[in-house]
């Protein structure tokens, strides 16, 4: 009967879910013919460091511009990448290509030497068994020292297995990259379950600092997670900085590094030279007493 199958609704759900599952497929099988045509590339935005102004990092971000739809968003391909599996190709390629260009930097200029490049890992590709021996394969395929190299990963990386994801961050560490949280206060863990794990750096997300200077709880949140990170021996780099107002306050607060609009939004790897050479005059943080 009709009861018993659930009726109308199931047609309806099923013909919803057959759209869905079209367009899910025929993206996927868009994001492959990009990667392999090489519509995806990376873009870099600067980290600049508070104290002295200068860019000291770089943050490799994908970008897909499609030949007909125009430029799609890593909120939209990634995820679909991630639910595909294609993550762990598109996730080398990225790697690959930021460590490339990152040597390539290095020859060009002074300035390009010092520079470290942080890439985002998925979840679902820092998961998988081989990520630490696809990472030193890259590592020693493009010939860039492990130390300019940061890995940044999310709190719900850490979540299901944090013993696998220790022994994870561990093994990478011990290639000699650096570990990163990424877009920390979004998620659910607190400072105390963050430092089980044997994270270099931490990122404040941009929720906290966009607003800091209009809304003083977030520059009570910004305030804290840096003077805590600080007591668990992290550097801490302040993301969505758009205004003189937030890096100032940042200066204040002794957060070390920020990255946002105010400085710069990501650029193809071919204008890095450029910008590699400016410098953002330093505020002048706390008055010493
Ligand atoms: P994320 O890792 O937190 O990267 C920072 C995002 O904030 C970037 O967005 C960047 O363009 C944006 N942003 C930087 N400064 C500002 C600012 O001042 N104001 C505002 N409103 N936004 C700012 P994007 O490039 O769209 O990337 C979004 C997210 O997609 C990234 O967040 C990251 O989670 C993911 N993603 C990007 N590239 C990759 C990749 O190669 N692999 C993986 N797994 N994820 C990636
Ligand atoms: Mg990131
Ligand atoms: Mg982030
Ligand atoms: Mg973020």
């Amino acid at each position: 009967s009709s009861k018993e199958h659930g009726g109308d609704h199931y047609t309806v759900f099923d013909a919803g879910m057959r759209v869905l599952t079209q367009r899910r497929m025929e993206m996927e099988l868009a994001l492959r013919q990009a990667m392999e045509s090489g519509e995806i590339t990376v873009h870099y935005q600067p980290i600049v460091s508070l104290a002295t102004g200068d860019v000291t990092g770089l943050e490799a971000l994908a970008r897909w511009q499609h030949p007909r739809q125009g430029f799609i968003p890593p909120s939209e391909f990634i995820p679909i990448a991630e639910e595909s599996g294609l993550i762990n190709e598109l996730g080398a390629l990225i790697l690959r290509q930021s460590c490339r260009r990152l040597v390539e930097l290095g020859r060009e200029t002074p300035e390009g030497e010092k520079l470290s490049v942080s890439v985002n890992i998925s979840g679902r590709q820092f998961k998988r068994p081989d990520f630490v021996q696809e990472v030193a394969g890259i590592l020693a395929e493009t010939g860039i020292d492990a130390s300019r190299v940061k890995l940044e990963l999310t709190e719900s990386v850490l979540m299901d297995d944090a013993d696998e994801a220790v022994r994870a961050i561990k093994n990478l560490k011990a290639l000699g990259v650096k570990v990163v949280i990424d877009d920390f206060g979004t998620g659910y863990s607190s400072l105390s379950y963050i430092q089980r794990f044997p994270f270099d750096s931490l990122k404040v997300d941009r929720s906290f600092v966009g607003n800091m200077n209009e809304a003083e709880q977030n520059m009570e949140i910004v305030r804290a997670i840096i003077a805590m990170a600080h007591k668990l021996g992290l550097e801490v780099v302040a993301e969505g900085v758009e205004l003189a107002e937030h890096k100032a306050a940042l200066s204040e607060l002794r957060c070390e590094s920020a990255q946002g609009f105010f400085f710069s939004r990501a650029v193809p790897g071919e204008e890095l030279g450029e910008l590699m050479r400016r410098n953002w005059k330093p505020d002048p943080g706390p008055q010493v007493s």
